[in-house]
């Protein structure tokens, strides 16, 4: 029986169970696939590569997403710090430049004593160890293989949208607005780019792109079209 903490994955999840793992004195093995063996959304091979939205929900404390992180804050949470370092502006959300937010986890990790990061795909649940499998929406199809034998399930399906990521300096300015999400004021105006069709839509087939921007998402087809932006 090996003495250490097998953690296979290095997403959200697996960044955050070997830290708090490795704060309470465990040895943990951290294995993370990437960058030798990619999934079809990331694109780096750093810990906790967001890869899709850069917000991380509400910062409330008044509501459930709020009051969650509150409790992740006060259990030392690694995810949480490192949102709080990289954070950008998006209202009363948890907003963070993406690229940051990966980079201070990998470091935060890779600088533990009580942590080994190897950089490998996990094709079997290992049986000599303790193990937390962390592997997420987008686990290796060998693993899922693996984890569909052990639970005799047939279906491990996820399905989801992915948005697109718009260099904000390529946006025209002229066609966009700052505005709040929520309609909550908001000191600078608003942290969200919103583009109004409203004088264009009737003319615009359903989910068209809009003028020179054929990188927003349309999310709302026919009044107003808008777009997740990172700065
Ligand atoms: C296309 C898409 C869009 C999404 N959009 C959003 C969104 O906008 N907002 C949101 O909250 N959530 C979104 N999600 C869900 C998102 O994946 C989760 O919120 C979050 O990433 C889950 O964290 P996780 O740690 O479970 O998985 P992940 O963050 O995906 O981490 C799992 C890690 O395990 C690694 N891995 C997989 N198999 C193996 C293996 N066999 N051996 C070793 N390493 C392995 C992967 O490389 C990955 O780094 C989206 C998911 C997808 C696929």
């Amino acid at each position: 029986m090996r003495d250490d903490i097998v953690i296979i994955g290095g997403g959200l999840a697996g960044s955050e169970a070997a830290w708090q793992a490795a704060n309470r004195g465990a040895k943990v093995t951290l294995y993370e696939m990437r960058p030798k063996e990619m999934t079809k959304a990331h694109k780096t091979g750093g810990l906790a590569e967001l890869v899709c939205s850069n917000s991380l929900g509400s910062a409330d404390p008044l509501n459930a997403p709020g009051i969650l992180k509150e409790e992740m804050r006060r259990l030392g949470s690694l995810i949480i710090a490192s949102a709080e370092q990289a954070r950008v502006p998006a209202g009363s959300a948890l907003a963070v430049d993406r690229d940051q937010f990966s980079l201070k986890i990998t470091q935060a990790l890779e600088s533990h004593p009580n942590v080994r990061i190897l950089h490998e795909e996990i094709s079997e649940i290992p049986t000599d160890c303790l193990c937390i499998i962390a592997t997420g929406p987008l686990t290796s199809d060998k693993l899922s293989a693996a984890i569909c034998a052990v639970t005799q399930s047939q279906h491990l399906y996820f399905f989801d949208a992915i948005s697109p990521i718009i260099d904000a300096e390529s946006i025209n300015m002229d066609i966009v607005f700052a505005a709040s999400r929520y309609d909550v004021a908001e000191a600078s105006g608003g942290a969200t780019l919103s583009a109004s069709l409203s004088r264009t839509a009737t003319t615009l087939p359903d989910a068209a792109p809009l003028p020179n921007h054929s990188g927003f998402k349309v999310m709302t087809t026919k009044r107003t079209a808008r777009a997740t932006v990172t700065a």
